[in-house]
């Protein structure tokens, strides 16, 4: 064993939750002892500009977090491979052990890959990710992208800008099918088009091969597309709970917390992606794999450990950048919910629509309209909530907030 650590505010994961858990730390402890360790060999930076900006000319240098300057130590490289709740003790990848006061697992979410072989597919996740898809498209070639999801609309249009021959491909048959109110999924399929993306739906890739002409897919049927100059994939997100599941912390698809993210360990705590957490607007707990739940559950996971006595109980907001498309959607609708939608009619392209089950909203999806799912947000009706009316979120009442 060497170079042990003994510290009183513990962070494993790098991500954007690691980094809000220390500025939730902070915020409550000036003083402590805070380690983060990370097994990306860079600390923490922001996720969403690499599959947005940063194709379209914004620098590396914006997306870091600068943790640092909160006096936290920061580990870069290190990976952990075990976890010890009852010596509270946790050991890396190169036999270095850490003891901690609150340990926070903030360890995020993997890419899901193809069931068979994906010889040169990019699993787009990381920084690395970027600099290696960016790399390979640098002197031209057709690009495949397999997944019609937000990461793989978000790279399509954002390469397909950048003059690159793009070919998405995906099983449904519309782009963002399972998120999008009917009329939006058509519209984002002709937006991407008009930038030059070939779209293919209906086709779910099972693997991809490398032939002397380059990379191809296969569907699964085992017809073959390419030739590729690159490969990447957005095929969804599993929580990597298997730290925690090791060492006995109770897990189910993700890390399950209580209200105030403390996991079934009372020194643990779990938040952003790998969190399952119990939500008012749910029956059963749920993983949410965005930003802002990133943002504020490892907000108040740090200051959960930091001794403050925190409730979290989020609305559900997610925000999508495709091409010049700007996506919000609030809430949590199911894909058998019943949207109604006011399409734009106007010629920025604006829209709204509401998802019901039942005469229960359960989500609100805002069209090129960035800056008012705040107004929205206000109003929409939460569990136990008196004041909100049935009428608060009609259609006539989202128009007014969003559109006007
Ligand atoms: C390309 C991209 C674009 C996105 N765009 C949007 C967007 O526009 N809007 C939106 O709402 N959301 C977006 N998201 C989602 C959002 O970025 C994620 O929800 C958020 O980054 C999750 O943060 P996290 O810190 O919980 O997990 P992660 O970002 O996965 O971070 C976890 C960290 O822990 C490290 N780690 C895991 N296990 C170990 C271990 N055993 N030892 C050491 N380190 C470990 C990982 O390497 C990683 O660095 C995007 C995601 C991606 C990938």
């Amino acid at each position: 064993m060497t170079g042990s650590v003994d510290v009183e505010f513990l962070i494993v994961g790098g991500g954007m939750t690691g980094d809000a858990a220390v500025r939730g730390i902070r915020s409550i402890r000036p003083d402590g002892g805070i380690c983060l360790i990370s097994d990306e060999p860079h600390p923490p930076y922001d996720r969403p500009p690499l599959s947005k900006g940063l194709w379209s000319g914004d620098e590396e240098e914006r997306i870091w977090r600068d943790t640092a300057s909160l006096d936290a130590e920061i580990r870069a490289g290190v990976r952990i491979v075990r976890l010890d709740p009852r010596a509270r003790e946790l050991e890396d990848s190169e036999g270095r052990r850490y003891r901690y006061g609150s340990l926070l697992l903030a360890t995020g979410s993997r890419p899901r890959t193809l069931a068979g072989p994906g010889p040169g597919v990019v699993y787009f996740r990381t920084l690395e990710d970027f600099r290696t898809l960016r790399e390979r498209v640098a002197s031209g070639g057709a690009v495949g992208i397999v997944g019609g999801g937000f990461i793989g609309c978000e790279l399509a249009a954002s390469m397909a800008g950048q003059g690159l021959e793009m070919d998405q491909f995906f099983p449904e048959s519309q782009p963002l099918e399972q998120v999008l109110a009917p009329p939006f999924s058509e519209l984002l399929a002709r937006k991407l088009e008009a930038l030059g993306v070939q779209l293919h739906p209906g086709k779910g890739i099972g693997s991809a091969t490398r032939t002397p002409e380059g990379l191809h897919l296969l569907d699964e049927a085992g017809e073959r597309s390419g030739p590729f100059a690159a490969l990447a994939a957005g095929l969804g997100v599993d929580p990597r709970d298997e730290l925690a599941s090791r060492a006995g912390l109770d897990t189910r698809d993700g890390i399950l917390v209580d209200r105030s993210l403390r996991t079934s360990d009372p020194h643990i705590w779990a938040a952003g992606d790998v969190a399952r957490f119990p939500l008012g607007l749910a029956d059963a707990p749920q993983v949410v794999a965005h930003e802002e739940h990133a943002n504020e559950s490892g907000m108040l996971a740090g200051r959960a450990m930091a001794g403050e006595e925190v409730e979290y109980d989020p609305l559900p907001y997610v925000y999508s950048g495709i091409g010049s498309v700007n996506i919000e959607l609030l809430g949590l609708p199911a894909p058998s919910d019943r949207w109604e939608v006011r399409p734009p009619d106007d010629p920025e392209g604006r829209g709204v629509a509401r998802a019901l089950r039942g005469p229960h909203v359960t989500g609100v999806l805002i069209w090129n309209r960035p800056g008012r799912a705040h107004l929205v947000r206000r109003r929409f009706p939460r569990p136990g909530d008196a004041q909100a009316e049935p009428g608060d979120l009609s259609l006539d009442v989202l128009a007014e907030l969003v559109l006007e």
